[in-house]
């Protein structure tokens, strides 16, 4: 990695100068409640590291998609207000991205102090997929740093993306890239390249065609796959079988049916479940049994009947696999685990790679609702080997995608 490194910022001495800092905030919300503060506690360390150098540290961040408009709903403030809580310094928040109170407040930063722009998705230029726009947006953004100023991508949850704040900002600025991003490239370098084998990769999560591209990739690099989640059933149409109501994608039938006949002569093994839990509706409260994934309209619900988690033998086969391995990967929740009665596989996966952490194996977690649901189900962050703070940006680095907030830094 070539790129510049906060620790070379620090060198220079940033003492009374703008760091422009794009930060990971886009935490989930219920209401203006924080519900998961991951990504708060991930960013604290670099902007905490150069305030206390003396930097006017200017954070910029996004949440949710607004679209392109100013939108309550999706004001940074309850992500603020937790940053300055764990901060234990003040924090402001400015009331727009690039406007009067932003320039203002930025001007009136005093040596050591934060202050955070309105979300940057306010503005319709910073996701433009015209460059100039994007670009003339990163010139108003670079601009509040007035002269000598300097730019850190500490956002790994965004890198994939090319946005003004991302990616057309460090053509403006001397930039550097922040510790939270190294030290997440670092490990999914280790699962890209010479990963400890047996490899086992976990995917569920809601959509099969959002994780196509990466189980593309991984056939051959991973000894086993396992599938549960709402894309188990895409997986079990394309094996012939009735999946009553539950998530199907059936235009990618095909498509994965192509990867399991793929897999064996590459070396990869699908692990499927063989059993899940039906439910007769999709919420919290709904009747619920255990079927054998070949006999999902078998139950009292029929076709109506609708997959909701893995079953608990396939949990524990899934979490025999875990046990055995060197290198586990996983990325989407095997259930609704928001619903108590549907989280056990979830569960179960989340307690097979804790184990497997102290059994010595290097244990990655990526993907927000992943994030979320470890940590809601009682875990702490310490027994992962790791926690990615960026979902998609992880999936697209081990499809061997090219990152662009990554690329304009040369790393
Ligand atoms: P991540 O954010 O970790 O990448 P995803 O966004 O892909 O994960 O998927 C998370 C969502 O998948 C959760 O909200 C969960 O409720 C949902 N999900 C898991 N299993 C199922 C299922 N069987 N049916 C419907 N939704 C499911
Ligand atoms: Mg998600």
């Amino acid at each position: 990695m070539t790129a510049h490194t906060l620790d070379e910022l620090l060198a220079e001495g940033v003492r009374g100068r703008h760091v422009l800092v794009r930060s990971d905030l886009n935490v989930p919300l219920d209401g203006s409640t924080v519900t998961d503060d991951g990504r708060v506690r991930a960013s604290l360390p670099v902007i905490a590291k150069l305030a206390e150098a003396g930097a006017r540290v200017i954070v910029m961040a996004h949440l949710g998609r607004p679209k392109g408009i100013p939108d309550e709903k999706y004001s940074l403030r309850p992500a603020v207000d937790r940053l300055a809580e764990l901060a234990g310094f003040p924090v402001r928040l400015a009331n727009d991205v690039v406007g009067p109170s932003a320039q203002e407040l930025a001007a009136a930063l005093g040596d050591g102090e934060v202050l955070v722009l309105e979300n940057v998705r306010f503005d319709a230029r910073e996701t433009s997929k015209v460059d100039a726009e994007r670009q003339e947006f990163a010139r108003e953004l670079a601009d509040l740093t007035g002269q000598n100023g300097a730019y850190v991508d500490d956002a790994f949850g965004a890198v994939h993306r090319k946005h003004a704040s991302v990616y057309d900002i460090a053509s403006l600025l001397p930039s550097y890239l922040g510790e939270l991003v190294r030290a997440e490239v670092e490990v999914l370098r280790r699962l890209t390249e010479g990963a400890e084998r047996p490899y086992v990769v976990v995917l569920g999560g809601s959509k099969v065609s959002d994780k196509l591209a990466v189980i593309d990739n991984l056939i051959g690099k991973a000894d086993r796959l396992l599938v549960g989640g709402g894309m188990l059933f895409t997986f079990l149409a394309a094996q012939g079988h009735e999946v009553g109501s539950s998530l199907l994608e059936a235009d990618q039938i095909g498509t994965v049916q192509d990867y399991l006949e793929r897999a064996t002569a590459a070396g990869t093994e699908f692990v499927l479940p063989t059993d899940v839990v039906v439910a007769s509706k999709f919420a919290a409260d709904a009747d619920h049994e255990v079927a054998s994934a070949d006999a999902i309209e078998g139950t009292a619900f029929a076709e109506a009947g609708i997959g909701l988690d893995i079953g608990p033998e396939t949990a524990a086969a899934f979490a025999k696999e875990i046990a055995a391995a060197k290198t586990v990967f996983w990325n989407g929740p095997m259930g609704v685990f928001e619903f108590p009665a549907f989280a056990a596989g979830t569960k179960a996966v989340a307690q097979a790679l804790a184990d497997a952490t102290t059994a010595g194996a290097l244990t990655v977690v990526g993907g927000g609702d992943s994030a979320a649901a470890v940590r809601t189900l009682g875990f702490a962050d310490s027994q992962f080997g790791h926690i990615s703070t960026g979902g998609g940006a992880s999936l697209e680095y081990l499809e061997g995608k090219e990152l662009p907030g990554l690329t304009a830094l040369g790393a």
